[in-house]
């Protein structure tokens, strides 16, 4: 028996996960993340927690088929890094850093593999997810920002830049006038990721004084796309147009995804997507009408994994062939 360490770095904290070679989740834990001196001592804090595995559960580094690491930034050829702002990381060879880490602690080389996260969970929930009796997915993330991950026959599609995937940052707003984190205007993630969600419905309720129960949230600076979900279950009519639209938006994208890639299934995950049942209906109506009659019977479902997606893809990438 061989095992697999599955590792997801986010800007808080890292999620680790022991798996054996069924790519079964043995064991999970988690690490801060410590972002000082831009992040330098990260892997090095990843390396110590691998080794002090090893040691806890009586293995030997023989024992371990090698290690995955899902980051926040695009990285090309699963070893370079190009930049990944939550972490304060720059243009660097992650692999060949996190390999040097732990050889340092444990006096022998294993096989690292670094891959963007919203990829690395597309693979995930391909894997042992939503996804399992698919052989193609798109798996879009709905969280603070808008992720991706393109995957066809169990393989990560990453792109010649290593960006394939980031269909957060596919323009569907054609006027708008404010910035996404990436510096375009328009962006999908501007209007559907949580904090879109949220900075759309204020500003339908700035632009109206029609009554609706997210008034007092916006003005305690409280309001949260959880709540909109809600107001739209309730009936609210703010809320209504808020959910219409966003999910529209998204079945647009969706429908020029689909048109390229033709996947067999779309999986939603990400915090938006524990509005559960309600996002899935919605998006898939305006789905049927935005999409070209040949994908028209793209699945539409939700991911299963939650916050473990990353891990087990993470720890797939030593398996993948
Ligand atoms: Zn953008």
């Amino acid at each position: 028996m061989k095992y697999s360490f599955g590792i997801d770095v986010g800007g808080t904290t890292v999620k680790c996960g022991l798996f054996d070679d069924g790519l079964s989740l043995l064991e999970k834990w988690e690490l801060v993340t410590d972002k000082s001196e831009q992040g330098r001592h990260i892997l090095e804090d990843i390396a110590a927690s691998v080794a002090e595995k090893i040691k806890e559960k009586n293995l030997s580094a023989a024992d371990i088929a090698g290690i995955g690491i899902g980051v926040p930034g695009p990285v090309l050829n699963q070893s370079v890094v190009r930049r990944c702002v939550n972490l304060g990381w720059g243009v660097f060879d992650a692999r060949a850093s996190f390999e040097k880490e732990l050889e340092a602690v444990l006096k022998v080389k294993l096989p690292v593999f670094i891959e963007n996260d919203a990829n690395v969970a597309a693979l995930g929930e391909a894997l042992k997810g939503s996804g399992s009796s698919y052989k193609s997915l798109v798996m879009i993330t709905l969280g603070t920002g808008v992720g991706g991950g393109v995957i066809i026959d169990g393989k990560i599609i990453s792109g010649a830049g290593g960006a394939a995937g980031e269909i957060g940052h596919m323009t569907v707003l054609y006027d708008e006038q404010e910035s996404c984190n990436c510096g375009k205007k328009g962006c999908l993630e501007q209007i559907a990721s949580a904090t879109g969600i949220v900075r759309y419905a204020r500003r339908l309720l700035h632009e109206t004084t029609e009554p609706s129960v997210l008034r007092k949230s916006d003005s305690d600076n409280t309001l949260s796309a959880k709540e909109v979900f809600e107001a739209f279950a309730g009936g609210d009519i703010i809320a209504d147009r808020v959910v219409n639209t966003v999910c529209d938006y998204l079945a647009l994208a969706i429908s020029h995804i689909t048109c390229i890639i033709n996947p067999e299934a779309v999986v939603l995950g990400g915090g938006v997507s524990k509005a559960g049942q309600v996002l899935i209906d919605t998006v898939s109506q305006y789905y049927k009408k935005r999409a070209f009659a040949g994908c028209r019977d793209t699945d539409i479902i939700r991911a299963e994994l939650g916050n473990d997606a990353g891990i087990y893809g993470a720890a797939a990438l030593v398996g993948a062939p």
